[in-house]
């Protein structure tokens, strides 16, 4: 038996992969059943090439094996197995990855998911044993072999017996510290936690003995313990899942583990959609925007999947911009995995699978205003802006999809009202939609403008976002009504009486705002009588399109 050193490179990196490149020392199980369920893959596809061989898809299968009196624990598969040369090469290099190759070497295509790819995720056995033992026999081969190591001093290979085709990989775990509990990796509950946490999309059954009890005898109140092998992953992705075996944790454990955010989702949309293009799609609205949401740093899109397989962490063209507080995934067997990113983007399939998702959202987020109002409005409070800026940009184009998900402050209602619920509500005489802008509600209220238009009876939206009268403005109407600002220059609401009133106090103070007019200067256009004054002696006013507040957002813009 030749003891063998590792690579000089792979003692150091071994080292730091054992101690500081993953954060919690579970994670080992993964990487263990992700190389198994790869050598599985690999034998399946040599069944499908090969026509001397046949997959008999309840053969292959994972299983975990605890065993608290040698404090081992085992993670078999009947996978493709290990040659000597390849236990050699493959454990024996870091970085190497021979699942990589495997997958490069033939080309594989759909319906594979080859998980390996930076050959160094079997090192983080290590973590948690100070001996790792490999039994391997190698699909076509009668010799079986065992590759065996105690973590940085290298590894030893050595014949061994092992009847069936596959690998035994055999931890033996490390002794509990003050800090460590190893222990734990033997306890049955503990792996099926970790096994559903990271692998349950497994394809493959991992199996495990499990403890169960039963009556000594019939009718005995005495009970015995026996094992029963059970599958404890689930196999099938949630998103290939009917939504009715799916409760509302099974999408917020989701939602969470996949770490689309920390907050707890108002919504999800779970769709499955069987047309032209085949899609499924779990979508999450969250409840708070994250910290970044508002800034260039933040990235917007959906993971994308093909065939189970993801191919993509974040795929900014599944979302406009104006739902870019939308998480989650989408998968669709109808994209072929070869294409390239670029091509990707102009992918049909993709586009219309967007536009589908568009769609879905906006009707939701509809449906949500509709019924579940408070649940809204905590959306909104998140995210409002970011669909005032959508009706803003790409000169109006999004206006029709988004005008009905807006809310501004009502002075009547003392709360967020939709232009629909304005609307509906205005006097038979009242020709606009009246809007007020400000820095505040308070401010806003104390504005000589808002005077006239109260004092009549209407409704006027307080906007006190910069983005608002942006949005407004673009919007230009909403069912075929105006909006008007309350500061401009004709509200639409005197009489022929008053406004004939007015033209007589123009005339008779010519002088006066004349004078006015020459002591102010440069910083007034105009000084004129205004109709709109009930207790304030004087207000500013803007003639044509922009307001004040609008003018205050374009002077601070970078120029
Ligand atoms: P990766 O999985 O990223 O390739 P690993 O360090 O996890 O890297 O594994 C290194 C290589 O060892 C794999 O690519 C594969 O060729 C081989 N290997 C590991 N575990 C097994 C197994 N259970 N059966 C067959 N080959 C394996
Ligand atoms: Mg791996």
């Amino acid at each position: 038996m030749e003891k063998k050193q590792f690579q000089a490179e792979s003692k150091r990196l071994l080292e730091m992969m054992i101690n500081s490149i993953y954060t919690k020392k579970e994670i080992f199980l993964r990487e263990l059943i992700s190389n198994a369920s790869d050598a599985i893959d690999k034998i399946y596809y040599k069944a499908l090439t090969d026509d001397s061989l046949t997959f008999d898809k309840d053969q292959y299968y994972i299983k975990i094996i605890p065993n608290k009196e040698n404090r081992t624990l085992t993670v078999l598969d009947t996978g493709i197995g290990m040659t000597k040369e390849e236990l050699g090469t493959n454990l024996g290099t870091i970085a190497k990855s021979g699942s990589l190759s495997f997958k490069k070497e033939h080309e594989m295509k759909d319906g594979f998911d080859i998980i390996g790819q930076f050959g160094v995720g079997f090192y983080a056995a290590f973590m948690v044993s100070d001996v790792v033992t490999v039994k391997s026999k190698a699909f076509g081969e009668n010799q079986a072999y065992e590759w065996q190591s105690e973590g940085t001093e290298g590894y030893t290979i050595s014949p061994c017996d092992k009847a069936d085709v596959g690998t035994e990989v055999i931890l033996k775990l490390k002794e509990n510290t003050e800090d460590d509990n190893f222990d734990e990796f033997l306890e049955e509950w503990r792996l099926k936690e970790i096994v559903k946490k990271y692998s349950d999309f497994i394809r493959y059954p991992i199996k495990m003995d499990v403890t169960k009890h039963k009556p000594k005898e019939e009718g005995s109140d005495e009970y015995v313990e026996y094992k029963e092998e059970e599958i404890i992953n689930s196999m099938v992705p949630i998103w290939r899942k009917n939504k009715n075996e799916l409760t509302d944790d099974d999408y917020i454990n989701f939602y969470n583990e996949k770490r689309y955010g920390f907050d707890k989702p108002l919504k999800h949309i779970h769709l499955s959609v069987d047309g032209t293009v085949r899609y499924q799609a779990i979508l999450y609205i969250p409840e708070r925007a994250p910290y970044d949401y508002y800034t260039p740093e933040y990235e917007k899109g959906l993971e994308l999947y093909s065939n189970g397989v993801l191919i993509m962490g974040k795929s900014p063209d599944l979302l406009p911009d104006y739902f870019s507080f939308v998480k989650g995934m989408v998968d669709s067997e109808d994209l072929s995995l070869n294409i390239s990113r670029e091509m990707l983007q102009h992918d049909r399939q993709l586009k219309f699978i967007a536009k589908n998702i568009k769609n879905k959202i906006k009707r939701e987020l509809e449906l949500m205003l509709k019924n579940e109002r408070e649940k809204y409005e905590t959306f909104y409070k998140a995210f409002g802006r970011q669909l005032k800026f959508g009706v803003y940009s790409d000169f109006g184009a999004n206006k029709d999809i988004l005008q009905d998900l807006l809310m501004f402050y009502s002075s009547k209602e003392k709360k967020l009202v939709t232009l629909d619920e304005y609307v509906s509500r205005m006097a038979e005489d009242q020709k606009y939609i009246y809007y007020a802008t400000g820095e505040s509600i308070d401010r806003i209220e104390k504005l000589p403008q808002t005077e006239l238009v109260l004092e009549k009876g209407y409704e006027i939206l307080y906007l006190t976002e910069d983005i608002d009268e942006f949005a407004i403005k673009m919007l230009v109407k909403y069912k075929e009504k105006e909006f008007r600002s309350v500061s401009g220059d004709d509200l639409g609401i005197e009489t022929e009486d008053e406004s004939k009133e007015n033209e007589s106090q123009e005339e008779e103070n010519k002088e006066m705002f004349a004078y006015m007019k020459e002591v102010l200067g440069d910083k007034v256009k105009s000084v004129k009588a205004s109709k709109r004054l009930k207790t304030h002696p004087v207000c500013f006013s803007t003639e044509g399109e922009i307001t004040i507040e609008m003018e205050k957002v374009i002077n601070s813009m970078p120029n």
